[in-house]
């Protein structure tokens, strides 16, 4: 996975005193590259961590560090997401990473090469320890934070995408390997050995306070 650094004026360079506790996901309504123009343009006043799309629909383009604060999802309005729910009034953008899909526009939806990249992307974030957990508490799309201000953002099957998620995780934390077996006879020449090496402890013992006893 390679990640090119764009860059973007529209940020604040710091979390408010939050730490970043879900990805949020969005389609850009556009493609790629004319998203890297609006996030250059500072009377935008939008952006995200990342973007993905482009000619090979695979491209990831960061425009904000994870430490600092992108301008993607708020305000939250009638938010029907868990976390922001939970999280009240504090803006969304201050615990939140934000991805943008290439898609959106002119009935073109989000490329199944987009979608997949993005969940590698996002399954390096849960492996990085961004997220705590691969779940719909920290994987969230930005209708959920504003429901009626931004219905359509983005047109995703969110259940598959954190089963692609959950596999790429597989991939880049393959689970470690179990230690073999042991059986009975390989145990019990073990526990030999060990008994051996005591009872000669015991006699060379014996033997030494045997001599200071003289
Ligand atoms: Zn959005």
């Amino acid at each position: 996975m390679k990640i090119d650094w764009y860059g973007s004026p529209n940020f604040d360079p710091s979390r408010f005193g939050q730490k970043v506790e879900c990805v949020v996901l969005h389609w850009m309504g556009g493609t790629l590259y004319a998203c890297d123009s609006h996030f250059k343009n500072p009377s935008a006043k939008v952006s995200a961590h990342y973007g993905i799309g482009g000619n090979s629909k695979r491209e990831i383009h960061q425009y904000v560090k994870l430490e600092h604060t992108a301008w993607h999802g708020a305000p939250a309005v009638n938010p029907t997401a868990q976390i922001v729910k939970d999280k009240g009034a504090i803006n969304p953008n201050f615990y939140s990473i934000g991805i943008e899909m290439e898609g959106g526009y002119n009935g073109i939806g989000i490329d199944p090469s987009t979608v997949d990249e993005c969940s590698w992307l996002v399954a390096q974030l849960y492996v990085d320890g961004w997220i705590k957990e691969v779940s719909r508490y920290t994987i969230i799309m930005h209708k959920e934070i504003n429901p009626f201000g931004k219905p359509l953002c983005p047109n995703l099957d969110i259940n598959n995408f954190l089963k692609l998620v959950n596999d790429k995780v597989k991939q880049l934390r393959p689970e470690p390997p179990k230690p073999p077996v042991e059986d009975n006879k390989t145990k019990i020449k073990k526990l030999n050995d060990e008994n051996k090496k005591l009872a000669n402890t015991i006699l060379s013992n014996c033997i030494e306070i045997e001599k200071l006893n003289k």
